[in-house]
C-alpha cells in the first residue's frame, strides 16, 4: 500500500468525535464561543461571497447545498429536511460539510454537521436576540421541541439569560423528551398544554417546527406587544410558521436577503417590504429594536456564513486534539502529474 504523505491527509470530525470534543469542552462554552465566531464574521459580511443555497425539492423534502468563502477559506455544507422522517426513526435534519484553503483548493476539514447545525443555529439565534429582545428577558416559549429545541433554550440562558422555558409540541412524547433532556441546566421547564399557554407571559417566543406547508404555529391575536420572536423553522419555499398578520405588525430582521425572500416568512409579503439585514445591526449600521413595544422578529432560515464560521470554530477547536480522524481523500502522488503512474505502481505492489 502507497502511504499518503500528511499533506494529503484531511481532518475528519465524526458524530462520536463531535459528542466528545462538545462534552469536552462543555455544552454551554461551546455555544457563547461559537456565537462570538459568529458574530466576528457577521461583522466581516460584506467580504463573503454570498449567494442563496442551492435546493433540490422533492414532494417529501429538500437536499440543499449551501457555500460562501471569505477570500482565505470556502466552505459548504450538504443539509436535508424531511418532516416525515422522525416517522421512520430518522433524522428530519442531517447534514456535513468541509472547509477548504482558497489559495490550494485543498480540504482542511471534513465534519459531520448535524450537530454543529443545532449548535450554530441555536448560537445564531441567541446572537440574534441579544441584539433584539426586549431587555432583561427572562421567559421563552420553546413551539416545536424536536432535535433543535434543547440547544435553543441552552443557548438562550448562556447567552440572554433566560431562566424559564415554557415548552410546548403537538406531539407530546417530544415536550417530555426535551422536559427531561433540560432537567439539569439550571432552567426552570414548563410543560404547556398549548401554544396560547407557552407564549403567555413569554418575553421571546422560539418557533422551530416542521412541516412541509403553510402552517400557522401563531396567529395575530397570540403575539402581545414587545415580544421577540424567533422564527427558524420555515425555511423552504411553501414552509412557513407565522400568520401574514404577525409579520405586517413586525420590524422584520433577516440574515441574507435573496435566500430569505424565498424561504423565509417574509415569502408571504410584497418583494418591497422592509426588512434590515441582520449583520447591519451588529455591526451599527441600522437599528435594531427601537421601541420597548415593539414586536422584533428574527426570520432565521440559516445562512452558509454562520456553518462557515462553525466549521473554521471546529478547525481550531481540533487543534492538538484526538478529537478527529485523518482522512486518504486526495490522491497524492510523488509527482503531481503523474496520477496514473501511481495508480499502475498500486496495482504492482
Ligand atoms: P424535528 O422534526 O426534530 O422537530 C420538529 C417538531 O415540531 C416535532 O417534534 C413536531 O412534533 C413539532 N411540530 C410540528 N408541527 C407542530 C405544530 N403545529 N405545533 C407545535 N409543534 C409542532 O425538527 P428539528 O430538527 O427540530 O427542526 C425543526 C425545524 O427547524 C425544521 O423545519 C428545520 O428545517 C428547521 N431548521 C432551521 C434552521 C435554521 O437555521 N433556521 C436550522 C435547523 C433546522
Amino acid at each position: 500500500m502507497i502511504k499518503p504523505s500528511d499533506k494529503a491527509l484531511v481532518p475528519f470530525v465524526s458524530v462520536d468525535n463531535m459528542m466528545a470534543l462538545v462534552n469536552h469542552i462543555g455544552l454551554e462554552k461551546i455555544l457563547i464561543d461559537l456565537a462570538s465566531e459568529i458574530e466576528c464574521d457577521f461583522k466581516r459580511w460584506p467580504l463573503f461571497d454570498k449567494s442563496p443555497r442551492v435546493a433540490s425539492h422533492s414532494n417529501v423534502g429538500v437536499i440543499e447545498l449551501m457555500p460562501t468563502s471569505d477570500g482565505e477559506l470556502y466552505g459548504f455544507k450538504y443539509v436535508n429536511g424531511h418532516p416525515k422522517n422522525t416517522k421512520k426513526g430518522l433524522q428530519t435534519v442531517t447534514a456535513f460539510g468541509l472547509l477548504a484553503d482558497v489559495n490550494t483548493g485543498y480540504p482542511k476539514l471534513l465534519s459531520e454537521m448535524t450537530l454543529l447545525t443545532a449548535l450554530r443555529t441555536a448560537a445564531t439565534s441567541a446572537l440574534v436576540a441579544k441584539y433584539l429582545a426586549p431587555r432583561n428577558s427572562k421567559v421563552m416559549a420553546m413551539i416545536g421541541n424536536g432535535a433543535q429545541s434543547e440547544f435553543q433554550c441552552i443557548a438562550f440562558k448562556a447567552i440572554c439569560g433566560i431562566e424559564k422555558v415554557c415548552l410546548f409540541d403537538t406531539d407530546s412524547n417530544a415536550t417530555q423528551k426535551a422536559f427531561l433532556n433540560l432537567a439539569n441546566y439550571g432552567l426552570k421547564v414548563v410543560k404547556c398544554k398549548s401554544s396560547q399557554e407557552a407564549i403567555l407571559n413569554a418575553d421571546i417566543i422560539t418557533t422551530c417546527t416542521a412541516d412541509k406547508q403553510l402552517a400557522t404555529i401563531l396567529t395575530d391575536n397570540m403575539v402581545g406587544a414587545g415580544v421577540h420572536i424567533n422564527a427558524i423553522g420555515g425555511d423552504c419555499p411553501g414552509k412557513t410558521e407565522l400568520h401574514k398578520d404577525i409579520l405586517l405588525r413586525s420590524k422584520i430582521f433577516v440574515e441574507y436577503p435573496a435566500q430569505t425572500r424565498i424561504e423565509g416568512e417574509i415569502q408571504q409579503l410584497n418583494e418591497d417590504h422592509p426588512i434590515t439585514e441582520i449583520w447591519e445591526v451588529i455591526t451599527g449600521k441600522s437599528e435594531g429594536r427601537t421601541r420597548d413595544s415593539q414586536i422584533t422578529l428574527f426570520d432565521s432560515v440559516g445562512f452558509a456564513i454562520e456553518d462557515f464560521s462553525a466549521l473554521k470554530f471546529l478547525l481550531t477547536k481540533i487543534q492538538d486534539t484526538n478529537f478527529f480522524e485523518k482522512l486518504d481523500m486526495l490522491a497524492d502522488p510523488d509527482d503531481p502529474r503523474d496520477l496514473f503512474g501511481m495508480l499502475n505502481r498500486a496495482n504492482t505492489q
